[in-house]
C-alpha cells in the first residue's frame, strides 16, 4: 500500500511539472506582445531648439520647415521659432547660398 502513496506523489509531481512547462511555453508570447506594444512609442528623446530642452517625441509638437522636422515643448516655443524664422528670412541681409 505504501507504493500507492508514492505513486500518487509521483503523479502529482509530473502534473506540476507539466503545468510549469505549459506556463513556461505560454508566458513568453504574452510578454513579447505587451513588450512590442509598450516599447514602440517610448524611448526616443528630441530637442526643443528654442529653449534647449529634451523631451519624449510623443509629447513634443512637430513642425516641418523646409523638409526638416523640428520639435517643441509647447506652442509658445513653436510660435517663437516660426516668428524668428520669418523675421530672419525676410528682413536681415543674410547671404543666401
Ligand atoms: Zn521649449
Amino acid at each position: 500500500m505504501i507504493f500507492g502513496f508514492f505513486r500518487l506523489i509521483f503523479y502529482a509531481v509530473v502534473a506540476y511539472a507539466i503545468y510549469k512547462f505549459v506556463m513556461f511555453v505560454l508566458a513568453p508570447r504574452g510578454r513579447m506582445q505587451t513588450r512590442t506594444r509598450a516599447g514602440g512609442p517610448s524611448g526616443v528623446m528630441v530637442k526643443d531648439e528654442v529653449c534647449n530642452t529634451y523631451l519624449p517625441r510623443e509629447d513634443a509638437l512637430l513642425e516641418t520647415v523646409e523638409g526638416e522636422n523640428h520639435y517643441f515643448c509647447s506652442q509658445a516655443c513653436r510660435g517663437r521659432f516660426l516668428s524668428e524664422r520669418k523675421g530672419g528670412s525676410s528682413g536681415a541681409g543674410r547671404a543666401r547660398s
